[in-house]
């Protein structure tokens, strides 16, 4: 066997390159992402056109071209092509000259590698290549720099960082395009509006975006004696929405955060109390008690965000779990069990309580016992009656909850976007600050 001739490599390469056709951009995208990963080689597009910002003197390509292609040009280089900075020898290393440039077709209906120059004049360390490579990169690349994106995720933007935004935007990607402009048009009535974007690490694909307006809040600052941290899932095949109420004069739930995340990102109480603590600080330290759904994890960060409050969990809601897990653990069709359950979480001392746990103990199978008193009965603070906060006694957080959630259903378009959501969030919201008043009034 002949060693293989690094020359005649590189010559086959740039075969299989040169004169290549793509239909789309996702499509070279895909194949780049894999050639790059056989070779080892790191690419990054060093500059590019977009279709969208191109002017035609004939015809322009069709919209769904546009869609596809993205680019009239692109020009890729290696990473190194400034050169490495490492000394060799007592002189720098020179640029590399690598590169690829893919342009639009003459009948504007594909891209073409037309130019590819593939010798490196470096070694290529699969280890530096491993540290670096991004897949997805040129696809995430095509809305907005991802260097933008890092920098600007999770912090809060104003106006003219969405205006920004917005100008560097190349294409509607992710749907990132439509978020910008709800954000720019909020800012524009209400310029004291708190937004935080999050985007999903090195890509251009929005992941959480925290709001809330002016009205907001002002609402928080009146009444941030009780919060209630609701989620509703599945608000589309992507995304959770999570809501922060207090309850007004009138007894009514009312939103003074909102939060649209992709499902499944985790610790999102913290985040979202973080947020609201650094957009109204006062309300840090006055905060006594904050109500969560029973799925709701992390709750730690209650105490740490609002030294003062006290963490609650709907007590229905553990009620109702109690109920079935019993039976799921074995109980017997038993038509006192339901009483004893609601004695236990209504308990007015903490003499009832106990009472209603040695009650249960005689009535309920042993491995329901153990689960409770593993998992609830240290907890017990948190949902029995007696341990509520005393102003939090009286409102019934479940129904709370309940009420605010079929207003979101009653407000929100089907299964919308991400863009969507946040429009019909804000009208519900301006709506419900009429009704607002009147309850203000009331207390
Ligand atoms: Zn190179």
């Amino acid at each position: 066997l002949l060693p293989p001739n690094p020359a005649k490599c590189l010559l086959m390469e740039e075969d299989e390159l040169q004169e290549k056709e793509f239909f789309s951009w996702e499509g070279f995208s895909a194949f780049f992402d894999a050639w790059c990963e056989r070779r080892k080689v790191l690419f990054f597009v060093k500059n590019s056109v977009p279709l969208s910002k191109c002017k035609w003197a004939t015809a322009p390509p069709q919209p769904d071209v546009v869609e596809a292609l993205k680019y009239s040009s692109v020009r890729l280089v290696c990473k190194d092509f400034r050169g490495s900075g490492k000394l060799d020898q007592g002189e720098q290393q020179k640029g590399c000259s690598a590169n690829i440039v893919l342009k639009m077709s003459p009948k504007k209906d594909r891209l073409i590698v037309t130019e590819c120059q593939l010798a490196h004049n470096h070694a290529l360390c699969p280890i530096e290549f491993a540290y670096y490579f991004k897949k997805g990169y040129l696809m995430a690349n095509s809305c907005l720099p991802v260097r933008t994106t890092n920098k600007i995720s999770k912090q809060f933007v104003g106006g003219p960082d969405v205006r920004r935004l917005l100008s560097y935007c190349k294409s509607r990607d992710h749907g990132v395009l439509d978020v910008l402009t709800v954000l720019d048009g909020l800012f524009a009535s209400d310029p004291g509006a708190k937004v935080k974007l999050v985007f999903m690490e090195d890509k251009v694909i929005v992941q959480t975006i925290f709001f809330l307006s002016s009205r907001m809040m002002a609402l928080s600052r009146r009444f941030p004696l009780m919060l209630f941290f609701d989620r509703m899932v599945g608000l589309n095949e992507e995304f959770d929405l999570y809501s922060v109420l207090c309850v007004d004069g009138a007894w009514h739930g009312r939103a003074v955060a909102y939060c649209l995340t992709q499902q499944d990102t985790p610790d999102l109480l913290r985040f979202m109390l973080a947020s609201l603590v650094q957009s109204v600080p006062e309300v840090k330290l006055q905060v006594r008690c904050v109500t969560l759904g029973m799925e709701i994890a992390h709750l730690e960060a209650v105490k740490e965000l609002l030294p003062n409050a006290r963490v609650q969990i709907c007590r229905s809601q553990v009620l109702e779990m109690l109920f079935s897990k019993a039976q799921e653990l074995g109980a017997a069709e038993d038509e006192r069990i339901w009483p004893l359950l609601c004695r236990l979480a209504a308990a007015k001392s903490p003499a009832a309580y106990q009472q209603a746990v040695q009650e249960m103990k005689v009535i309920l199978p042993q491995p329901f016992v153990r689960y409770f008193q593993r998992h609830w009965q240290p907890r017990s603070e948190m949902w029995v009656q007696f341990w509520a906060f005393e102003t939090a006694r009286d409102v019934n957080a479940c129904e709370l909850l309940k009420q605010h959630q079929r207003r979101l259903l009653a407000a929100l378009s089907p299964s919308p976007t991400v863009a969507q959501c946040m429009l019909d969030l804000l009208a519900m919201e301006q709506w419900e600050s009429g009704w607002g008043q009147a309850g203000c009034d009331g207390i």
